[in-house]
């Protein structure tokens, strides 16, 4: 029993006195990824998040779906999907959680951080205080946790803050933003007109409904809006839309999204109610009779608040121009996306997007604060312009970037450096290489690793495909849109396509072969040849011979132009690295076929090819005259993890018969190994939505599942049955000493062959 007399002082609560190599602020995707890359490097991690589950908008809170350059695969970024961990948890969600189930994605999330030892985290314990040290430099964070009464105060030499609203970075007296800067202050033409847009996106709130099979009747709270139908955005309602489709519920982008956010959720709550109450009780939608609100958000997903300045910040010309810089580390993708700050009430189109031509890279200087040193950001508040801010705060691109800065967390710690010490040439290329090896793919960033002992082997296979043609199925594909059969092609050389097409009337059929202006980008922005067909009614063979050439090695696009009266014969075949891309309509992300943005804003204007998700989206059954020896087995010793515009698939691919696809590597003198790790093809063009947007597979049908590892004497080191990851690391017990390594696959997909894009031994 516990019993004490009264007390004429007021009493503390508990304090815990914490102390870290790293503490990180906020449990969003970008704070988890921070403080697992930590971690598992060996950095003893505190991660402070204020709600009881972690994943910040993705959790089941808020219910966003994450995203990054895949875009829904609504624009021309092809396997632009991130990289490294953020890529481990997506294929662990796909895995147990292939219908987006946002309590199920919860799990995912709890169980990385739970599994690693290094990390303390702290749930339902919010960040109040900062205290700075010497020299601009935050000392330690005091947090309260409201559920066991306790206050905690976490030291460390190295701060992240993932909070989203920059609680500690504001705290500490970092310079910040908030709104739009002028189209002049960076040159960006897309920067808004502040009095008719306004300055900043909007928090929304998102509902579930159920059909409980029986009519329900609805009585709204007093609060609720009693004129929804007069709500501009009333028209973008579809009776069953739940979650994420509702992201146009928006408010508060006239108001101090920090300070006001329960005034911005409360009207949000009003609306919410209120659009329920309009379907219920208008008579308008007697379908919904059955239907009854399943959940509704207490939280609201926020979308902008302050920005903090880094050494660099990120604007409209890195975005549009794909620019290159020497410390990149992570990439987006995501249109530029901002929305008119009235949301739910304003008259504009709900949201404003314009796409880049392809993916662009992002500076390690967008990552810490200019003024506090020992201090890093990630997620949405990192260094970019509104504009580019528009872009890169969707949460893949949070995510991978919180990678880099975890993996700097690592270098600072092990060499005694400040966050901006990573910045220098010397560092940042020991940064880009810790993150390529663990599968980061940072744009046109070669991964120059010279303590891979499979630089030096010598790589035979038991087979390579070498690619003649698709076989045929009896499918058949209507013309509706142009459609293109991806190719990595070479420059200076023709080629010869045949394929078969019926057509229900004489008719004819516009090929073109196309490919793109930089080598930087999947956008086909550039004719190399073209040729009209006449067809006949019925089946024929067409062929299309190129006479004219390709400046650059490139992945192409053979395109069959739109024409519905003609159906195209398609192949069950999937090969990795090749794919279908269809020049259509994907209004979710602002896709009309192509952009054409006015002419004073700075935006390219272009055409979108994009795929179908599977198990649409075949390849055509096309033969080539000649082969492409695109598959080669030392494609495996470049680096290079996923195909890319360069014209590299970058991938070994056996042969579709090879019956026991085998791959040797041989040194000349024996080597000592100790881990071995390989890189599968999880495809990286499939966007992998974490919530409400289900998936056709729990396992990319590319991934090889089994396989064994076995050492020049034939000995069995490992094997691996039921693989999904993309990402495979084996450490052996001890270090072997062989001169030779063999792997032996196996897949299940008859249609698929074995593929594989990296091996890497080190000891
Ligand atoms: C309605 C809406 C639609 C969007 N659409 C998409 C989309 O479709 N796909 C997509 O990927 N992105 C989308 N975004 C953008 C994206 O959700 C955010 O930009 C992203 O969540 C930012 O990630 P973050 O890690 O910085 O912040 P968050 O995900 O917000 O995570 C920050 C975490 O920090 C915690 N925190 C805050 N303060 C404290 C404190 N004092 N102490 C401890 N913890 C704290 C918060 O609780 C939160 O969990 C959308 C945003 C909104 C609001």
């Amino acid at each position: 029993m516990i019993s004490e007399a009264y007390s004429p002082q007021t009493r503390n609560t508990k304090t815990v006195k914490l102390q870290a190599d790293l503490v990180v602020v906020g449990g969003g995707l970008s704070g988890v990824c921070a403080a697992i890359t930590a971690a598992r490097s060996g950095l003893k991690v505190v991660l402070i998040q204020d709600r009881p589950v972690l994943g910040g908008n993705a959790s089941s809170e808020v219910r966003l779906w994450s995203l990054g350059a895949t875009s829904h695969m609504g624009n021309n970024n092809r396997w632009s999907r991130e990289g490294g961990l953020i890529n481990e948890i997506l294929l662990d969600n796909l895995k147990r959680n292939k219908e987006g189930n946002p309590l199920l994605f919860d799990t995912v999330l709890l169980e990385k951080v739970y599994e690693e030892n290094n990390i303390t985290l702290l749930l339902n314990t919010a960040v109040y205080e900062v205290e700075k040290g010497k020299d601009d430099q935050v000392k330690n964070v005091t947090a309260f946790c409201s559920q066991n009464s306790t206050t905690y105060i976490a030291s460390a030499p190295l701060f992240c803050d993932a909070s989203g609203d920059g609680i500690v970075a504001f705290m500490a007296g970092a310079s910040f933003r908030m709104g739009a800067e002028t189209k002049e202050e960076f040159d960006e033409g897309f920067a808004p007109n502040i009095e008719d847009y306004g300055n900043l996106l909007g928090h929304s709130l998102y509902f579930y409904t159920k059909d409980v099979g029986k009519p329900i009747s609805y009585t709204p709270p007093s609060f609720a809006i009693k004129n929804a139908e007069e709500l501009p955005r009333i028209k973008n309602f579809q009776l069953g839309d739940h979650g994420c489709k509702l992201w146009w519920v928006e408010h508060g982008g006239r108001l101090d999204t920090v300070h006001q956010s329960e005034d911005i959720k409360f009207e949000l709550w009003k609306v919410v109610y209120g659009i329920w109450d309009y379907v219920k009780n208008s008579g308008k939608f007697p379908e919904a009779a059955n239907l009854t609100l399943e959940w509704v958000g207490t939280i609201p997903g926020k979308r902008e608040s302050r920005r903090f300045e880094g050494d660099f910040m990120l604007t409209q010309k890195d975005i549009v121009e794909q620019r290159d810089y020497y410390d990149a580390v992570s990439f987006g993708g995501w249109a530029m996306d901002l929305h008119p700050a009235d949301g739910i009430y304003s008259e504009h189109n709900s949201c404003t997007q314009w796409h880049g031509k392809g993916v662009y890279s992002i500076p390690y200087r967008c990552y810490y604060s200019k003024n506090i040193e020992n201090l890093f950001l990630a997620g949405r508040i990192i260094s970019a312009s509104h504009v580019a801010f528009g872009s890169s705060r969707v949460m893949l691109t949070c995510a991978h970037g919180a990678q880099a800065v975890g993996q700097a967390a690592v270098l600072c710690k092990e060499e005694g450096l400040l966050p901006k010490d990573i910045a220098s040439k010397e560092h940042i290329a020991k940064l880009q290489l810790a993150l390529n090896r663990n599968g980061q793919s940072i744009p046109r960033i070669a991964l120059n690793d010279t303590d891979d002992l499979v630089a030096k082997a010598n790589v035979e296979a038991s087979s390579s495909l070498k690619f003649k043609g698709f076989s045929e199925a009896d499918d058949w594909h209507p013309l509706k849109f142009g459609l293109a059969q991806m190719l990595p092609l070479k420059a200076n050389e023709t080629y010869s396509f045949e394929i078969e097409v019926d057509a229900s009337e004489a008719t004819s059929l516009e090929l073109q072969l196309k490919s793109c202006s930089t080598p930087n980008h999947f956008t086909p922005d550039v004719v190399i040849d073209k040729k009209e067909v006449d067809l006949q009614k019925g089946k024929q063979k067409i062929t299309f011979t190129t006479t004219k050439t390709q400046e650059q090695d490139h992945y192409s696009f053979f395109c069959l132009m739109k024409n519905e009266k003609v159906k195209v014969r398609l192949s069950d075949e999937r090969i990795t690295g090749l794919m279908t891309v269809e020049n259509k309509i994907n209004k979710a992300v602002s896709n009309y076929g192509r952009q054409d943005p006015p002419a004073d804003i700075n935006v390219d204007s272009f055409e979108f090819w994009t795929p179908e998700r599977r198990p649409k989206g075949k390849n055509i059954a096309l033969q080539m005259a000649k082969a492409l020896p695109i598959f080669e087995p030392d494609n495996i010793k470049n680096g290079e993890v996923r195909p890319n515009a360069n014209g590299n698939t970058n991938a070994w691919v056996a042969e579709i018969e090879d019956k026991n696809p085998t791959l040797h590597l041989k040194w000349d003198d024996k080597v000592n190994i100790k881990s071995i790790k390989l890189f599968f093809d999880c495809d990286y063009d499939h966007a992998l939505e974490t919530t409400l947007m289900g998936h056709p597979e729990d396992v990319i049908p590319f991934v090889v599942d089994n396989y064994t590892v076995k050492d020049a004497s034939g000995k069995l080191l490992k094997e691996v049955k039921g693989n999904y990851q993309a990402i495979n690391t084996i450490e052996l017990d001890e270090a072997i000493s062989t001169d030779a390594l063999v792997f032996e696959f196996s897949k299940k997909e008859r249609h698929i062959p074995v593929s594989l894009f990296k091996i890497s031994a080190y000891n």
